[in-house]
This record gives structure tokens, C-alpha cells and sequence, in this order.
């Protein structure tokens, strides 16, 4: 019998609630789900979430009675942002989290490379915003137990799964005892000790970095801006990196790197935490600032995926799939796509728009995603903890150097998290003119948000289904679009039709952008009379053209939901 914990976690900062467990027998008896999600971190949540949006219900299972443990991720992306903005949690997000845009790289007490990351007019959210994960987690809950198509049930943990023709059979274990549950389409969504993974006997591919890092969370209050803060090198722990991030509430991150030989057991004893945040804060001029530790733990850097996300019934996603290494804030970041991707792919198919190929395309881009992931976050890794004595030679060289030249600073630069771009994906229309674009996102990319007025943007407008930006200063869409169009909603399909340009309603358009300003055209070179762009469900482009005819949108999107 499955007994999850229910004394509430501790934290100087988090009111941890301890919910109620989910028993069969207070419901009653339940035909095969559609989907089973099993795992409620965010990669669970957000795809629960997303699923919802295209009409699907689900069953979330979380083996525990409440969010998870510690700050865990605390940097999200503007990506991230513009994600959760589509399941409705980005306000929430915005009103506590803490945004940046600067880093600090520091050697020998100097510093010597400041990074500035890119942020635009254009852009409604931060490069980067600070919000503990159980805040993050608390927002997808409340969002889940709103949405009447999501069956949350805490304390229900999967103890066995087979899988059958066509569906699964789930024994889940409760505090009252196991029930069985079958269910057409499993997500894997149980974290990076994937139990679904062992029990399938999946192997991931990649490595493990040997360096161990400690994760302290202190409560103190130091008059500092939100900015990252990276030393290395220093006196009090040589040849090694430190981290440090500002979180709300008071709290600050120190991440540190061990030296190698020492256990994590060592590292956490209190004793040892101690001395070492101390010497921290006293390298940074603050000794004497007085501070409380909230949570503590370790990790070591890996880059592994799954070759493959859909196994039969089963898909893996989020840290299920893969491990990528925390620098350059890659894991809820990358948890996030996964959700979105799978959401409406899934969605897709088991609406029956699409047939399971839809599901190997979403498998092939985000393994994709994942490799892409993994390249630039072992540069990272090996940067700030070198693998091997050749690698240890070339960082220290880099280190002394920017001392006194310049051109090495920017080698500090670590990559941060972004949204990768199915450049590739098969759904990407072949006969559009995307190639005779001057400007504007491609195929794959994710869109450009752009400030179409005080507070308003391009993005507020778009998502849930299909989205065709349509060109136009006429009175109404031609009739040929607007055939086509009402033959595939017949079938099922949404797709939302944004005029833009004009400053009046355009009949055969949901909505119009008048664009007065003009940077919606600018940005998305979008010049001419009935110029367009059509957008999938996870907003990333798949077909645009200079001139849209209807057999052109017909055969884009027979080509992106394919049987
Ligand atoms: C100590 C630590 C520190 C981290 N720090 C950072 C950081 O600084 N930055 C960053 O970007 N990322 C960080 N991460 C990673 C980040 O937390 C994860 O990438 C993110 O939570 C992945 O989300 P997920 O939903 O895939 O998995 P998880 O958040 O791990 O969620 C898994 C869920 O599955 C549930 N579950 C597991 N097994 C079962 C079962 N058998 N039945 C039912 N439910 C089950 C769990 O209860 C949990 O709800 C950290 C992770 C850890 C552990």
C-alpha cells in the first residue's frame, strides 16, 4: 500500500499544502481513458494543460501529496514564459518572479565578462525571470484543478504498467490500497528516476560529467540587483566555480562545485555548508550579513536522451526523456517544449486529425531539440567543470587571460536555454515560398512576438489551435480561403484567421490586427496583398507564402496533420 508522506516539507519560505489523496472507492467505476499522465512536475502539468486546450481530457497521477521538494528550477525563459502565458499561469509568474537580463563573470575578484542579454520593445517578457519551482508548480495546479477535462490525483503512484493491442493496462497504488486503469495513450512524465523507463528497460544516450555541485538556498538579505553571478576560481575553493542567483522572497542560490574525491554525504553535513557559504559571502564583501540555510542537495552534470520518445502507448517527456545539465537553465526550460509539442500532437491524434505518425514527428523534433540541448550544455559543462586535465588546461588558459585581453572575455559566455527550431520537421510546408522571405521567422521557428499597442501583444492574440496571419487591406477574405477553411473545421481542425493590416473587421476573419504602427508587416516581411503565415498549435511556423491561394493552405495543412 502506497503511504506518501504527509508531514509538509519544510521551507523558510514555501507554505507547503498537504492535499488529500485520491481514493477509487469514493468514485465510480472508471471505462479506458484516453490519456494517462503519470507525474505532476511541470513537464505532467503541461501537458495536462495543453491536451485540455485542444478538447482532450486526462488523468494526472502524482505519486506524492504535494509540490516538489526545494527552489529546484528557478531561471525561466521568455520562451517559457510565452509558454505558460498559453496555459494561463504567466501572470502569476510575472506578479512574483524576479526578471534579469545581466551576468557577471568574476576571476580573481575582478570581473571580467558582463553578459546583456537581448531584450526588445517587442518583447512582452524578460530573457529571464526567478520564480522557485513550487511556486511555478503551485500556478500549474490551481490551472489543472480549474480545468474540468484534468482528473488530478494526489497519492496515486504507477506501480506496474503492461502494455496491451492498442492500450495499457496501469496498476496504481494508493494509500487505500492498488486499482487498475487502462488507458490508450500513457505519458511518461515521472521525472528524471523514471520508473517507466527502467520497467521498459530504455537506455539513454549520452554522458555523465564526474564534478558534483552543491545547491544551497539561504534566506539573507543582500542589497545586490538580479544579475548571475559566476566565480571562478577563487581562494576558498580553487580550481572550482560558484554560482549565485537572486530567488523572491528573500532568497538566494549558491551553487558550488566540490572538489573532486569528496563525497555529496561530506558536503551536505551542515557544518560543512556552513563554513563554505561563509566563505562565499565573506569573498563577496558580506560576512557579517547574517543568513539561515532553507534547503540544500547535490548534482552532477549529465546529457542523455532517449533515442526515441514513443514506446507503444508510452511517451516520455520532459526529465523522463532526457538529463540535461542545469547551466544555462535548460530542464523545466526544456520540460516546458516537450509539454507543448506533445499536447497538441497527442491531441491531434486522438481527436483522430492526424494519424500516429503525428507522434513520431513530435518524438523525431524533440530528440532533435534534446541533441541540440545536449551540444551546447556540454560546451557549458566542460567550461565550468573541465572533465579532463586537457579541458581544465584551456579553461585556466581562458581565465588568466581575460585578465588583461579583452577578446577572450566572451568565451565565458555560456548559452542559455532557447527554443529550438524544427528547421527540418517534416510538417514544414515544401511548395510555400518561405525561401523568398527577406525577413521574419522561418520554417520551424517559433513566432516573434511583437507590441502591437500599450500592453498588447501580437502572441496575446494567437494560440490554441491553427493560427493563418493573413495580409490584407480588403473588405473580406477571398472565398476560395474561405472554403477551404470551413471544409477542415468541418473536419475537426481549429484554426483561427488573424487579418492583418486592415482597419476594419475583414469578414471570413476572426479577428483583425490593424497594425497601425506597421511592425507586424515589418517584422514578418509581410508586404503584399494576401502575404501570409500559418502557424501550428505550438505557434511555430510551418508554411508562409507572398501570395496565399487556397489549394496552398489546403495542402499545408493536410501536410502538418498527417494520417
Ligand atoms: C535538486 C534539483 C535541482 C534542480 N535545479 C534546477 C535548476 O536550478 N534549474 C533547472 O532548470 N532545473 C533544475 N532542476 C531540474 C528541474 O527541476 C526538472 O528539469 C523539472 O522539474 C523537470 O520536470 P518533469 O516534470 O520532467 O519532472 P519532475 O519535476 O521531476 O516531476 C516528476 C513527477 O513525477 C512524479 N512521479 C514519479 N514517479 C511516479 C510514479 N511512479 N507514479 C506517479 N507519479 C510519479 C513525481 O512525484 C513528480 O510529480 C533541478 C532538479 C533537482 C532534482
Amino acid at each position: 500500500m502506497h503511504q506518501p508522506s504527509t508531514e509538509p516539507r519544510p521551507s523558510l519560505y514555501y507554505p507547503y499544502e498537504v492535499f488529500k489523496p485520491w481514493l477509487a472507492s469514493a468514485h465510480p467505476p472508471q471505462a479506458r481513458k484516453k490519456v494517462v499522465i503519470v507525474g505532476a512536475g511541470p513537464a505532467g502539468m503541461v501537458t495536462a494543460l495543453e491536451l485540455a486546450r485542444h478538447g482532450v481530457a486526462s488523468v494526472v497521477l502524482s505519486a506524492d501529496l504535494q509540490l516538489s521538494q526545494g527552489s529546484r528550477a528557478i531561471c525561466f525563459t521568455r520562451r517559457s514564459m510565452e509558454i505558460l502565458q498559453q496555459v494561463g499561469v504567466a501572470d502569476r509568474m510575472t506578479e512574483i518572479g524576479l526578471p534579469w537580463r545581466f551576468g557577471n563573470s568574476f576571476y580573481r575578484g575582478q570581473r571580467v565578462f558582463r553578459m546583456e542579454a537581448p531584450h526588445d520593445p517587442h518583447d512582452r517578457f524578460f530573457p529571464i525571470i526567478n520564480v522557485q519551482q513550487p511556486y511555478m508548480e503551485e500556478f500549474l495546479h490551481d490551472a489543472c484543478q480549474a480545468n474540468p477535462l484534468i482528473d488530478f490525483r494526489w497519492g496515486n503512484k504507477l506501480n506496474h504498467l503492461s502494455q496491451k493491442e492498442g492500450y495499457a493496462l496501469l496498476e496504481v497504488d494508493t494509500p487505500e490500497g492498488p486499482y487498475a486503469l487502462e488507458s490508450d495513450w500513457v505519458v511518461a512524465a515521472d521525472g528524471g528516476r523514471s520508473a517507466l523507463r527502467s520497467a521498459l528497460n530504455l537506455q539513454m544516450e549520452g554522458a555523465s560529467y564526474e564534478g558534483i555541485f552543491v545547491i544551497a538556498d539561504i534566506k539573507i538579505d543582500l542589497p545586490l540587483p538580479t544579475e548571475r553571478l559566476a566565480y571562478f576560481d577563487p581562494d576558498w575553493n580553487p580550481g572550482n566555480t560558484i554560482l549565485m542567483h537572486r530567488e523572491p522572497h528573500g532568497i538566494w542560490r549558491v551553487d558550488y562545485q566540490l572538489p573532486s574525491g569528496e563525497t555529496p554525504e561530506e558536503a551536505l553535513r551542515p557544518e560543512s555548508l556552513k563554513t563554505r557559504i561563509n566563505a562565499q559571502l565573506a569573498m563577496i564583501g558580506h560576512a557579517n550579513t547574517p543568513w539561515e540555510m532553507d534547503w540544500s542537495s547535490v548534482y552532477s552534470a549529465r546529457t542523455l536522451t532517449l533515442p526515441e520518445f514513443v514506446h507503444g502507448s508510452v511517451i516520455f517527456t520532459g526529465d523522463a526523456a532526457h538529463l540535461l545539465p542545469i547551466f544555462g537553465v535548460r530542464g523545466a526550460n526544456t520540460a516546458f517544449q516537450d509539454a507543448q509539442s506533445l499536447g497538441w500532437q497527442l491531441g491531434a491524434v486522438v481527436n483522430g486529425l492526424a494519424g500516429k505518425s503525428l507522434l513520431a514527428n513530435h518524438s523525431a523534433e524533440r530528440v532533435g531539440a534534446a541533441r541540440e540541448i545536449i551540444t551546447e550544455a556540454g560546451k557549458s559543462t566542460r567550461f565550468m567543470a573541465p572533465p579532463s586535465a586537457g579541458f581544465r588546461l584551456l579553461r585556466d588558459a581562458v581565465l588568466s587571460l581575460s585578465l588583461t585581453q579583452e577578446f577572450v572575455r566572451p568565451l565565458y559566455h555560456w548559452r542559455t536555454s532557447r527554443p529550438h527550431e524544427y528547421t527540418h520537421s517534416r510538417l514544414n510546408c515544401q511548395h510555400d515560398d518561405s525561401a523568398l522571405f527577406e525577413n521574419g521567422p522561418a520554417h520551424g521557428a517559433p513566432p516573434q512576438n511583437v507590441r502591437l499597442g500599450d500592453g498588447d501583444y501580437l502572441l496575446d492574440h494567437l494560440g490554441g489551435g491553427f493560427d493563418l496571419l493573413y495580409f490584407t487591406q480588403a473588405a473580406a477574405l477571398p472565398a476560395s480561403l474561405q472554403s477551404v477553411l470551413t471544409n477542415v473545421r468541418a473536419k475537426g481542425v481549429r484554426i483561427r484567421v488573424t487579418a492583418v493590416g486592415a482597419g476594419h473587421a475583414v469578414a471570413g476573419c476572426d479577428q483583425t490586427l490593424p497594425d497601425t504602427a506597421g511592425d507586424l508587416r515589418q517584422r514578418y516581411g509581410m508586404t503584399a496583398e494576401g502575404a501570409a503565415y500559418l502557424l501550428r498549435p505550438d505557434q511555430h511556423i510551418c508554411a508562409r507564402w507572398l501570395s496565399l491561394e487556397a489549394p496552398a493552405l489546403q495542402a499545408a495543412l493536410a501536410n502538418a496533420l498527417p494520417q
